[in-house]
């Protein structure tokens, strides 16, 4: 530092400054589930009773013991009860009064409808559950899936949380090799998929994939295939069935398996972001509590909603939030299976506007991309009865909630940023959106009964300031192992700090206790000895008028050490300098000094950019996440890491190019 003094001694270093604030609409204040900021203090009292206050909403075949076992870093939560997810999803509510009301909406892309009451979706998920069982499926084997966004899903899993197979949802975009690694490591019995599904005017072969997959799987003894696109398929004999002709001939009846509170229900592989996927696995009880709990009160829901979760089931969102939150808490939910630009650019707001949707949550990836098409799409459609919206899955720039707060929720909608992870099961930072006074870019704060703190590097907490992200009290939904590895469970996660859940995320919480997420971990610049996330070099950039999305990354500098890399998209009313071919232009050359300044201008010079690289693309994950550490080995000249989880290999090709180009 220029005078010889060290930089502070700070984990991270927080450098841009959100002043905006955006409190609950009356009526939405009045009418809410939650109206007394008093929760947070009560579930700090008695926590497990908070919890178990949720539990008894539900139906339990054998009522607990002890609400929690907690020897770390290993859980147990309502020891001793027993429960069936599946029966609280669907036979409680058909006894009742929605026994008709709708339970799916869904949407093909080529625009078929289908709808499904809960006495509906009761009766193909029993049929679906005496199929297996037909099929030597027994309780606690794993059952793969690998399916478009189609109603067959759902029913699938849900039946086998119905006798107690254990399910592992692949999304129906991974390559043969992500299916048979997944496969292969859980040892399923049985795959479920489909003969194609629909994405962007294409079909997807996923039988033909699923074949070259399931080859080297031997553990598989049946596939199960839904006709969904009309594609000629391979059936193997004795190996592979139809859908149809199985449920033709299977019976509704099919009692729910009493299931241990700590059965397992699923095993998920996460993201892969930042490596390897890992394997995670979540049991039945707490799991249930914590995504029934976190539906009710993050989305506010009641009987007459109508909910939609944009979310692929094959990701976390949507097993929490798609299938099994929604459907325990009895709500409408809408699903549809394509991409939001297909055949135009307003697909999402005509279904919105059709089904009459009135909760909407979706991920910020979503949310820069509508803010690259334009506000003419949302504004062709009556979206007057969304009353809360909600995103999930990477910090959200602040320019870009407010774009979500105004051209989608019409400033009248509350937005509630939920951080939370595959690991954490549930959503864990949220707004209660009729209390929380909302902060752009924040998450606010953790949700009841669940403890979330910064660390510094000694493990010791931050009060106000930034570090690291960690969970120091267990929760309901929390991960219980990663299948097969229990050595990389205590590694992964309990080891950086003992006894403490380590999420691999840096934050920043405030004078008030609102948590202000900067990124991972992994991908902190450090500069001149400065600390810094991701997160808010980016957002200072995404305020530029013309930038829609921004990835930055630390490279070496000659004189600096360290200095920063930025990979920016741009609207597309702006010029798109960063489109063609070949050296940047002059156009280009002047917007990116234009970006340089107002980094330095907002946040400092500090942050100022060394490098900024104009692109159409940034390399993104299947689930729509940012791969900082993809653009770091390209600004580095190193061999890529890991690209199996890399949505299109294409974008980090012209990249490179770009980049060696850019000099
Ligand atoms: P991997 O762990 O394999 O690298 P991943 O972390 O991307 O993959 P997920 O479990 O799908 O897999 O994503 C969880 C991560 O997403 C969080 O740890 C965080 O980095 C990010 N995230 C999710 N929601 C938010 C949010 N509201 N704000 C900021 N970051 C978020
Ligand atoms: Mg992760």
């Amino acid at each position: 530092m220029a005078d010889g003094q060290r930089p502070p001694d700070r984990t991270l270093e927080a450098l841009l400054k959100e002043d905006r604030r955006f409190d609950p609409p009356g009526d939405f204040r009045r009418l809410a589930h939650v109206t007394d900021p008093a929760v947070h203090a009560q579930a700090e009292e008695d926590f497990l009773g908070f919890w178990a206050s949720f539990a008894t909403e539900l139906d339990w075949i054998r009522e607990w013991d002890r609400v929690l076992e907690w020897e770390p870093p290993h859980a147990r939560w309502f020891v001793g009860g027993r429960i069936n997810i599946c029966a609280n999803c669907l036979d409680r509510h058909v006894r009742g009064p929605r026994r008709n009301k709708v339970a799916i909406v869904w949407e093909g892309e080529p625009g078929e409808r289908r709808t499904l009451t809960y006495w509906d979706l009761f009766q193909d998920v029993c049929r679906f559950a005496s199929v297996l069982k037909s099929l030597g499926v027994r309780k606690g084997d794993r059952v793969a899936m690998y399916m478009p966004l189609i109603p067959e899903l759902a029913i699938a899993m849900l039946a086998c949380a119905r006798i107690g197979a254990v399910h592992n949802v692949v999304f129906g975009g991974f390559s043969a090799e992500s299916l048979r690694d997944r496969i292969s490591d859980s040892g399923a019995k049985l795959l479920v998929t489909a003969d194609g599904g629909y994405r962007r005017g294409s079909i997807i072969p996923l039988k033909r994939i699923a074949d070259e997959a399931v080859e080297a799987c031997p553990s598989i003894q049946s596939v199960v295939l839904v006709k969904r696109a009309d594609l000629p398929v391979d059936m193997r004999r004795g190996r592979d069935h139809w859908w149809h002709h199985l449920m033709e001939q299977a019976t509704p009846e099919c009692e729910a398996e009493a299931m241990d509170a700590e059965d397992m229900l699923f095993l998920l592989y996460t993201s892969g972001t930042t490596g390897k996927p890992k394997g995670i696995v979540h049991t039945t009880a707490g799991y249930l509590v914590g995504v029934y709990a976190t539906t009710k009160w993050v989305f506010d829901l009641r009987d007459e909603d109508v909910y939609w979760c944009t979310a692929d089931i094959g990701w976390v969102t949507g097993h929490s939030y798609v299938v099994y939150g929604p459907l325990a808490n009895g709500a409408t939910v809408v699903m549809y299976e394509g991409a939001p630009d297909w055949p135009r650019r307003d697909r999402f707001w005509e279904i919105a506007e059709r089904t009459g949707t009135t909760v909407f949550y979706t991920a910020p990836t979503a949310i820069r991309a509508f803010m690259k098409w334009g506000t003419e799409h949302p504004a062709r459609h009556d979206l007057s009865r969304l009353r809360l919206l909600g995103t999930v899955g990477e910090p959200i720039n602040p320019e870009a909630w407010v774009w979500y707060y105004k051209h989608i929720g019409g400033e009248r909608c509350p937005v509630v940023d939920t951080w939370w992870q595959t690991e954490t099961g549930q959503i864990m930072i949220t707004p209660l959106p009729g209390i929380t006074s909302l902060r752009p870019g924040s998450a606010s704060r953790p949700f009841p009964g669940i403890r979330a703190e910064i660390f510094d590097d000694e493990g010791r907490a931050v009060k106000v300031g930034g570090g690291y992200l960690v969970l120091s009290r267990p929760w309901p939904a929390m991960l219980r192992n990663i299948y097969g590895d229990p050595e990389r469970y205590v590694k992964q996660y309990w080891s950086r700090f003992s006894g403490v859940y380590f999420t691999g995320d840096g934050a920043r919480v405030d004078e008030e206790g609102n948590f202000w997420l900067l990124g991972r971990v992994d991908d902190v610049l450090n500069v001149a000895g400065h600390r810094i996330g991701t997160m808010e070099v980016e957002s200072a950039l995404v305020d530029h008028p013309a930038v829609a999305e921004a990835a930055v990354v630390g490279i070496e500098h000659e004189i600096k050490g360290t200095a920063i890399a930025a990979f920016v998209t741009l609207k597309e009313k702006s010029a798109q300098p960063g489109d063609e071919a070949g050296p940047p232009s002059a156009a280009g050359q002047a917007l990116a000094e234009q970006l340089k300044e107002h980094v330095t201008k907002k946040i400092g010079a500090l942050a100022r950019p060394e490098v900024i690289i104009l692109t159409a693309d940034l390399p993104k994950t299947r689930s729509g996440k940012i791969m900082r550490r993809l653009l770091r080995d390209i600004a580095s000249g190193k061999a890529l890491g890991d690209t199996t989880t890399l949505a299109d290999p294409a974008v980090i090709e012209t990249l490179k190019q770009k980049y060696e180009e850019a000099g």
